[in-house]
């Protein structure tokens, strides 16, 4: 057991601990055991991640280990908390081997047991200049297990969400097209870390047909052939939309590696403004290929064309990608180092780094708006048919 010196209560050295989890969704064999480093006070929280699990109605007590030994079976009450801290950080690791430099307003939150919209089948990213606290939020319900199960002990859920963060050091705008490409993105990177195209393999309710697009096993998925510009794809909301983004990164990799590919799209990312449309993300990630040096202009041009996109591409010829039209007058290069780390949070500081946001304060409740970074949107009757009677021809 690790000895508390007198003045570790002030000063907190970064220690290990070990943490138990599913790798990544209960669909895994068997919990195993992970070590990431915390600050030493006994709780699940680190320089970049805290969790919370009592706020409004929520009073269940935080996992508590003195000796950081955070181990629990998956019938214990605590087992969510393990969970999320363990794959938020490996979405974390993940995304600095992208070029990420880390958190600047930490810690991130991550709020357990959330009712959102008086449901629990939901998670949210709050943008620290939209959160309560000041800093960057995620919210998780617990699924009720008749609509969505699972959703703390899955990795894909809290991962969407981080991407949430991550997308939103630039596109900031919550609607339209931004919206589009915030869920498309969110789920791509989710993707990308698992090399798995399928969102959430353990959060679907075997029997329920109207939340999940592959019954019973993914929420949402990157393979499919959802085409630009049809009216099937102009039913779907942003959610369901999104998913020609995944689909169309993930097209690449037959010629591309996956994790190329991933980088290629953090890049990209730093083209993007805080109301980017679908050409601005086109146009980002062909200019972020030909900035790397990559030699895949044309194919990742031919490969948006074959998902419809060509009539957002008519000025581009991909044979001369110094030609291609910049997207947009874009200064993110703060982007490439993080700002130096602020416990106190300043609001000078926040305006700095998010100052762009025209999000709205959210009310302190559990009353968000519909259109917010939301991880699913309740499937009206009439989407649920359209969905149902065209899957075949979408989704495989
Ligand atoms: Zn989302």
């Amino acid at each position: 057991m690790r000895e508390l010196g007198p003045f570790s209560v002030l000063f907190f050295d970064m220690v290990d601990a070990t943490i138990s989890a599913y790798p990544r969704s209960p669909v895994d064999p068997a919990t195993e055991k992970f070590t990431d480093q915390v600050n030493g006070d006994g709780t699940l929280t680190s320089d970049s991640f805290a969790t919370n699990t009592t706020f409004y109605q929520s009073t269940t007590p935080r996992a508590v280990a003195s000796n950081e030994q955070f181990i629990y079976d998956p019938s214990d009450y605590r087992f969510a908390e393990a969970s999320i801290f363990v794959h938020i950080n490996q979405m974390l690791v993940f995304y600095e081997s992208l070029g990420y430099p880390g958190l600047d307003l930490k810690p991130l939150t991550v709020m357990l047991h959330a009712t959102i919209n008086n449901t629990k089948n939901n998670a949210l990213y709050e943008p620290p200049t939209s959160s309560a606290s000041g800093y960057p939020t995620i919210l998780i319900g617990d699924g009720d297990g008749v609509v969505l199960q699972n959703l703390p002990l899955d990795g894909d859920v809290v991962s969407h969400e981080f991407g949430h963060h991550i997308i939103y050091r630039t596109l900031k705008e919550t609607s339209g097209e931004s919206l589009v490409i915030h869920e498309g993105l969110a789920d791509y990177f989710t993707y990308a870390k698992q090399n798995d195209p399928c969102l959430g393999p353990s959060i679907c309710v075997q029997g329920d047909e109207n939340v999940c697009v592959v019954y019973g096993k993914c929420l949402r998925t990157g393979i499919n052939t959802l085409h630009y510009g049809t009216s099937d794809f102009d039913q779907l909301e942003a959610h369901l939309q999104g998913q020609i983004i995944g689909g169309l990164l993930l097209d690449l990799s037959p010629q591309i590696d996956r994790l190329v590919v991933a980088k290629t799209m953090y890049n990209a990312l730093a083209y993007l403004v805080y109301d980017s449309g679908i050409r601005d993300f086109l146009l980002a990630l062909l200019l972020s290929d030909y900035k790397s040096g990559g030699n895949n202009t044309c194919y990742i041009y031919n490969a948006a064309i074959a998902r419809g996109f060509g009539s957002l591409l008519a000025d581009v010829d991909c044979t001369k990608p110094a030609n291609i039209p910049v997207p947009n007058i874009a200064d993110n290069s703060d982007l490439q180092t993080p700002t130096t780390s602020s416990s106190s949070g300043s609001s000078t500081k926040k305006k700095n780094i998010f100052g762009c946001s025209s999000a709205p304060l959210l009310p302190p409740s559990d009353s968000y708006p519909p259109w917010w970074l939301l991880f699913v949107l309740p499937l009206f009757p009439v989407l649920i048919s359209l969905v149902r009677r065209r899957r075949h021809q979408h989704y495989k």
